[in-house]
Parts: structure tokens; C-alpha cells; sequence
């Protein structure tokens, strides 16, 4: 099976598992367990940030920072494809915050939409307290908010009394496809999730980081949310793997994604839109071929090949570290062979 489903199917590396089997281990709750202290320290230094904390996965991440920026009956203004809005069932009602969405151009945020959206005070209104910004955009296909425009956005908010939080799952693939260093991503914000589970490869995890006031408050939501855990450093001894030496490879899933996307493009009855594939994720629609993107998908299983459905016609393919060119062309030959059969 070639598996593009998501890059969260990475496995740990042998060096992972090492780090994990020689790990010093103490109880997190007590801020006892010095490899998670120690991911927390890198983590936050890597996004230029005060203070970090380590969570079980991005969904409690963005929870963790909505609720930390926020006071129940708040509103939050969110991308309307955005994860947190999309796919953390709703985990925002849960803290008592209206969504407010505002439509992005492929995932990114227009300062200007996001400002006529933002009412004067008036007892009518909820306050508005936060704004989300997701980087990279994963409906969008991977899509990059780049420096200036996440500092127009930031600059924006705060002018007019709001937190930024930036959901950057995949923030580290953003940096790489620009050649930036992630803090000129992150600066402006007051808070960054990202995922150590993704394309860095670990089994589990991820890290929100920010000020030290923010993250002594998060990590109060956290332990609401049933995320304070003990002997975690089995898990913080990979992440700290993955920030030493996964985040430059990541290069290479993307190069492989664009081959990918080229070769998809070239394929009759798909359609594509190659300004989206910045980073590691390739989606393209199948309607022209008169299929459901399920019908699309099984058939592509049934040839051994692995992939994502976004109803009702688009399929997303994402590479990762055990995708190999071999397996890029393999999939462009299982794509086209279930393309021909349909005809
Ligand atoms: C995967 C993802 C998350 C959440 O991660 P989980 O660890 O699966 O909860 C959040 N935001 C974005 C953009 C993601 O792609």
C-alpha cells in the first residue's frame, strides 16, 4: 500500500525509539519530567516565544489557546474552512465562544475582510477577542500565509484590542517552502500551536507556545481538559528528535508533492489547481469524470493506494517521510490506470 493519507501516518525513526527506550522519566503534573521541560525550553526558543507547553494533539492545542485568550460568550474570528472551525467538533461551542467566519483567498485571510467584519462596541455584540490564522491552511491544500501578510493581520487585531492565535499544525512546512525562519512566521502572534506529530514524524504530540502569563493560564485549561499527563517524557524524547532533525527534510515531501501535482495535472478528467500546492499536500476534484470522490477513492485503494476523500469531489494526497519518488510515480500509474478503466 503506498499510504498518502495524511502525513500524521509517519512512524517514529530509530532514533525516536532509541531516545524514547533511554529516556530520564518524572510526573509532568509536577513538572517533574525533565525531557518534557526540555522540548518545552526548545520549543519555545524555536518559535521565539517566552514559554511552551507540551499537549497530546492540536485539537487540545487550539483549545487550550481559544479558551486561554478568551472569556466565555466571546466571539473568535475564524476562516471559514478553517481546522478549529471544521474538523475539532465544534470544541469552540464547548468553550462558550461564536465563530465568526470570514472567507480566506485559498486559506489566507485579507486584512480588509477580517476588518469589516469587526463591529464598534455596542451592547448588542459579543467582543470580539481573538483571531485565528491557519498556517498552513489545510482545506485550502497546504496553502502559506506568508510574513507580511500574518503582520498586516496581527497588526490589525491588535490595533483593535484582539489576540491572534496562529493554528500552525503545519507551520514548520511553511517555513521550509519559504526559506524563512518560522519566527518571522510566528513574531507577531501571541500564541502558536504546531504539530510534532505530522511531518516531524513523532507518534504523538504537539506544542503550543506563547508568553508566560498565556501558557501559565493554558496549562490550566489543559488539565481541565483531562491533558495533564505523567511520565509524558516517553513522548517529549521523540519531539525533541523531531526539532533536531526532521524539520529540513521536510524540503523533500514537498518536491515530492509537486511532482505529484504536475503529473496528476497532465492526467485527463482532474482538476487541479497548482497555485495551491506550496507545501506537502496535493488535491485535486474528479467531478469531470462522473464520480463521487469516495467511488474515486475505493478504486484507487482497490490498486493499493491510500488517500483522502473531501466530499463529495475532491481527493487529498499528502506525502510524507516514507513517500519516496518510486512511490510518487507509482501513484500517478495507479491514478491513470483507474482513469483509463473508467472510460
Ligand atoms: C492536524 C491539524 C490539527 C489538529 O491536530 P490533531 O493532532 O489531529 O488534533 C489542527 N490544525 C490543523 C490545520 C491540522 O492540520
Amino acid at each position: 500500500m503506498i499510504n498518502m493519507l495524511s502525513d500524521t501516518q509517519t512512524l517514529p525513526t530509530e532514533q525516536m525509539i532509541e531516545a524514547i527506550t533511554k529516556v530520564q522519566l518524572g510526573d509532568d503534573v509536577y513538572s517533574l519530567d525533565p525531557s518534557t521541560k526540555e522540548l518545552e525550553r526548545l520549543a519555545a526558543e524555536k518559535m521565539g516565544k517566552e514559554s511552551a507547553m507540551f499537549v497530546p494533539s492540536g485539537t487540545m492545542g487550539n483549545l487550550c489557546a481559544i479558551m486561554a485568550h478568551t472569556d466565555r460568550g466571546d466571539e473568535v474570528i475564524l476562516e471559514a474552512d478553517s481546522h478549529i472551525y471544521y474538523y475539532e467538533t465544534g470544541g469552540f461551542a464547548l468553550a462558550g465562544l461564536s465563530p465568526r467566519l470570514v472567507i480566506g483567498n485559498k486559506g489566507v485571510l485579507d486584512p480588509d475582510a477580517v476588518e469589516r467584519t469587526l463591529r464598534e462596541p455596542n451592547i448588542h455584540y459579543p467582543k470580539t477577542s481573538l483571531l485565528c490564522i491557519e498556517n498552513t491552511h489545510n482545506r485550502a491544500g497546504g496553502t502559506i500565509t506568508s510574513p507580511e501578510r500574518t503582520r498586516e493581520l496581527c497588526d490589525l487585531a491588535h490595533e483593535k484590542g484582539l489576540k491572534v492565535h496562529i493554528d500552525g499544525a503545519r507551520i514548520f512546512n511553511a517555513a521550509v517552502a519559504l526559506g524563512v525562519n518560522v519566527t518571522d512566521l510566528v513574531g507577531p502572534a501571541d500564541s502558536v500551536m504546531f504539530c510534532l506529530s505530522k511531518g516531524l514524524s513523532c507518534p504523538v504530540g504537539s506544542v503550543l507556545a506563547g508568553s508566560k502569563e498565556f501558557i501559565d493560564k493554558a496549562r490550566r485549561v489543559r488539565k481541565l481538559l483531562g491533558g495533564g499527563m505523567r511520565q509524558v517524557g516517553v513522548l517529549s524524547a521523540a519531539g525533541i528528535v523531531a526539532l533536531e532533525t526532521m524539520i529540513e527534510r521536510l524540503s523533500e515531501d514537498h518536491r515530492n508533492a509537486r511532482v505529484l501535482a504536475e503529473g496528476l495535472s497532465k492526467l485527463p478528467g482532474i482538476s487541479i489547481d497548482m497555485t495551491t500546492v506550496q507545501t506537502n499536500i496535493v488535491q485535486f476534484d474528479v467531478s469531470q469524470l462522473g464520480i463521487s470522490a469516495r467511488e474515486f477513492a475505493a478504486l484507487l485503494k482497490a490498486q493499493g493506494l491510500l488517500v483522502s476523500t473531501r466530499p463529495p469531489t475532491r481527493i487529498r494526497m499528502v506525502t510524507n517521510r516514507h513517500i519516496e519518488s518510486s512511490h510518487v510515480a507509482d501513484a500517478l500509474q495507479i491514478v491513470t490506470q483507474v482513469i483509463n478503466e473508467l472510460n
